[in-house]
């Protein structure tokens, strides 16, 4: 895994601030009707206003610059002219690359009149990332993270996806170490401090299984039940987490959009 200098911290939490920028501008007109490759190309002109790239498209010429995952999607879903339907659990995972940085992280969205076992799915995945991330410091290891997003959401009933983890963010968009949403406590990789991850549990309604699309991208749940996903930035400190991602932009519109929460 690579310790990272405070320098590049800085420019990693820049292009960071710029995802949850943009997370914030597809969210300002997300709502039923409105179609994903129309969110996907809010996404593209704002990150290129700003300066960046997007950090998906090309990558593993995956062609778009959101994965927009929908329901029963787990991730890597393909911005289309599907519109959002009223009652759907939207996905939205942004990656941006900026002054030669890496940004990246993910935020699930109910749209209209989500069922309640959705909204509490969604509120329980979020909760499991914060208490992910409370582990992501010096003295703890990989294994401590995925202890605390397993055991919180398996108290519900849910499942964690097995076969997609997070990671850490640099220069490239993943590097070392593999963050699982699943573990034992004291196990796996000693976190060292100023390395920065991406934690980001996907944890489906039914069944950990998944199954992958014929488009080659999109992953949905084996049961077709739904899923959600969160992802957060941060770096390993004594004591407690530095976040370089924040919700803070997206709270914001939250607020305002009575379409979504
Ligand atoms: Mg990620
Ligand atoms: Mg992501």
């Amino acid at each position: 895994m690579i310790v990272k200098t405070l320098e590049e911290i800085e420019l990693i939490r820049e292009s960071s601030l710029l995802v949850g920028k943009t997370l914030a501008e597809v969210a300002k007109i997300l709502r039923p009707g409105v179609k994903t490759i129309e969110l996907d190309r809010v996404a593209e002109t704002f990150i290129r206003d700003n300066g960046a790239v997007p950090g998906f498209k090309g990558y593993g010429d995956f062609p778009a610059t959101l994965c927009i995952s929908i329901n029963e999607q787990v991730v890597h879903g393909i911005p289309s002219d599907r519109e959002v339907k009223d009652g759907d659990l939207v996905s939205i995972d942004c990656g941006t690359y900026l002054n030669g940085y890496y940004g990246d992280y993910a935020y699930s969205f109910a749209v209209g009149e989500v069922e309640d076992s959705v909204r509490q799915l969604l509120r329980a995945t979020k909760e499991s990332l914060y208490l992910g991330a409370a582990q992501a410091v010096v003295g703890k290891r990989i294994g401590d993270i995925g202890n605390a997003i397993q055991s919180y959401v398996e108290s519900f009933g849910y499942s964690v996806v097995r076969d997609l983890v997070g990671h850490g963010i640099g220069k490239n968009l993943h590097e070392k170490p593999d963050v699982f949403n699943y573990g034992r406590k004291g196990t796996g990789k000693k976190l060292l401090e100023n390395i920065v991850i991406c934690i980001e549990p996907m944890i489906n309604l039914g069944e950990k299984e998944i199954v992958m699309s014929t488009d080659g991208w999109t992953i949905s749940t084996f049961d077709s039940k739904p899923s959600a996903h969160f992802e957060h930035t941060v770096v390993v400190k004594h004591g407690q987490p530095e976040f370089l991602s924040t919700y803070d932009y997206i709270n914001e519109v939250l607020s305002q959009n009575q379409n979504i929460e």
